[in-house]
């Protein structure tokens, strides 16, 4: 300050147009602070201010009159002059990168220790000189007149500190252009050839010395820059509203997702997926494996070889919920071939849907265990309607049928049928005597005992209290005369069982023979019934036919 002590102070034309973009950079700097957040806002008003220091200081230096007064505020401009590249870098990697996290403490103070080194070195340089040379000097005796800087070894140190920020701003935006597709690279494009002015004014100013007023271009070079880029962001907001939009889907979406690198380190996560998790910061960075709740299951679900984009379902171990896992690979086409940079992984939470799966299976299940129950059932009923009760003997329901087969197969094999009609003899004295009980058991045991001698072909039925009525197929009037004697003798031979002990029963049969006696059921009933009376009276326990003279 002593430098500009005795330094009078000139208000020209060019001091107030750089006042003047002082104030436009400040208004723009609380303009930017209004709208909406885009990525690297901060880093973007921190550019603002940095750029308005270098103006103001810029400014000064045109006021000042003094040789000496203008070099200090040349001095004093370097703060700005140092961290516009450097906010200016770091601005374009979040904005181009989305990177919503502002800029850690750490980190902006690392990144201020080599402009503060070199303020020092600028502010020290009268003891030193090596910042600005023995030759700097007003450009003429005129008073107030710009200085002509000579450029020591440090300035040359900034320059290349600014140059290397500036350099890295260039790739940045040039390769965003490079890997971006239509409204995307139309505008990275754009950012290209706006960072391309402050390189075109500095070079122009160290090259060639151009000067605008007396004066480095380079700080109004990037006050058009901030416009320029104030205008595409906010003004436009093409550039950013596609990731804003994303963002805000990613947010707003009930399920979870979250995005893995290529070592399977989340590095993205929306508010579900942390919810899911119960996880609200220093989750970036960290290995899916060490992920609360789902992280292990997930690992283990991506270790599986994959085919292709596929849907998987996840159960979570400890609780009762059900994802169902989209797993989306992000890849970078290389001239190198695909590079696999991460993966996106939608989670859908299909928990009720499963759920009902399960109970719907569950009641599919019980409803065909009943359905197998109802024709279980069923069949025993058409069973039960087609059997006696007492005896399980086929009842009258079933001969119909059973006759009808028996017959076309009979007229189709020519074949004979041969039926018996038996009655047992004096059953309702057995009855009397004993007890109806003893008599159902004597029933049993005939119809036991009828069984005991068919055929495989033979069918016995109940057709009456104490009368049962066998049906021989292939069986002619000598076989079955034959067969119901020996039926006829055993039973006579044999007491039966019943519970007040055994019991001897005898049987009447009368015989009727298809097709010889009668074509249709009833008529062979009908003649059947009446060698059965003809048995009767012949003296019971014997087997008549109405063939037969006797
Ligand atoms: P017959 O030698 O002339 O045939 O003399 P029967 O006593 O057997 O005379 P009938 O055939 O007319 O008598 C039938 C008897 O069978 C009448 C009834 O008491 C008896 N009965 C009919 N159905 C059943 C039954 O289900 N259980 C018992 N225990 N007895 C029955
Ligand atoms: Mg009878
Ligand atoms: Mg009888």
């Amino acid at each position: 300050m002593n430098a500009c002590g005795n330094s009078g102070w000139a208000l020209s034309a060019p001091v107030i147009l750089t006042c003047t973009v002082c104030i436009g950079v400040l208004l723009l700097a609380r303009w930017v602070t209004r709208q909406r957040y885009f990525p690297g806002r901060e880093s973007f008003i921190v550019l603002h201010l940095a750029s308005l220091w270098w103006l103001l200081a810029a400014s000064l230096e045109m006021t000042a009159q003094g040789a000496s007064c203008k070099v200090f505020w040349a001095t004093m401009a370097w703060p700005g002059i140092l961290t516009v590249p450097t906010f200016w870098a770091i601005f374009l990697w979040q904005y181009v990168n989305s990177v919503r996290q502002p800029l850690p403490l750490r980190s902006a103070l690392g990144l201020a220790v080599v402009p503060l080194l070199i303020w020092l070195m600028a502010l020290s340089n009268p003891w030193h000189g090596l910042f600005y040379g023995a030759g700097t000097a007003p450009l003429s005796d005129e008073l107030g007149a710009p200085i002509r800087y000579q450029h020591g070894p440090l300035f040359y140190a900034a320059a290349a500190y600014v140059y290397l920020f500036m350099t890295f701003c260039m790739g940045v935006v040039l390769r965003a252009a490079i890997v971006s597709y239509g409204v995307h690279r139309r505008h990275y494009l754009a950012f290209v050839f706006v960072t391309a002015v402050p390189w075109a004014a500095n070079v122009s100013y160290v090259v060639f010395g151009w000067m605008l007023f007396g004066f480095d271009p380079t700080p109004f070079s990037f006050a058009f820059t901030l416009v320029a880029f104030a205008w595409l962001i906010v003004g436009v907001r093409l550039f950013d509203l596609l990731p804003v939009a994303r963002h805000l889907l990613l947010d707003a979406l009930l399920d979870p997702v979250l995005v893995v690198d290529a070592q399977l380190r989340v590095i993205e996560a929306n508010p579900a997926a942390l919810k899911l998790a119960g996880l609200r910061s220093g989750w970036q960075g960290r290995k899916l494996l060490d992920w609360p709740i789902l992280g292990a299951d997930l690992q283990q679900l991506l270790s599986q070889p994959v085919h292709s984009e596929q849907d998987r379902l996840l159960t979570l171990a400890n609780s009762a919920r059900y994802f169902e896992v989209r797993v989306r690979a992000i890849e970078r086409v290389t001239q190198r071939g695909t590079l696999v940079l991460g993966q996106m992984l939608y989670l859908r939470d299909v928990t009720q849907r499963h759920l009902s799966e399960l109970k719907l299976a569950e009641a599919l299940a019980l409803s065909e265990e009943r359905l197998r129950t109802i024709s279980n059932l069923h069949e025993q009923l058409q069973e039960q309607a087609l059997c006696d009760p007492l005896t399980g003997l086929y009842n009258r329901r079933y001969l119909d049928e059973f006759f009808a087969r028996e017959l076309a197969i009979a007229q189709r094999e020519r074949t004979p049928i041969s039926l018996a009609l038996i009655d047992l003899d004096h059953f309702k004295r057995l009855n009397d005597e004993h007890g109806h009980l003893e008599g159902d058991d004597v029933l049993k045991g005939v119809a036991q005992h009828l069984l005991e001698n068919l055929r495989s072909s033979d069918a016995v039925f109940r057709i009456g209290g104490e009368e049962f009525l066998l049906i021989l197929p292939r069986a002619d009037a000598h076989e079955a005369r034959t067969r119901l004697e020996t039926i006829c003798r055993e039973l006579a031979a044999h007491p039966l069982p019943t519970r007040g002990g055994a019991r001897y029963v005898t049987l009447s049969a009368g015989l009727a023979l298809w097709p010889e006696q009668g074509l249709a059921l009833d008529e062979l009933l009908q003649v059947a019934d009446a060698a059965l009376y003809r048995a009767k009276h012949a003296g019971r326990n014997r087997v008549c036919s109405l063939a037969e003279s006797s």
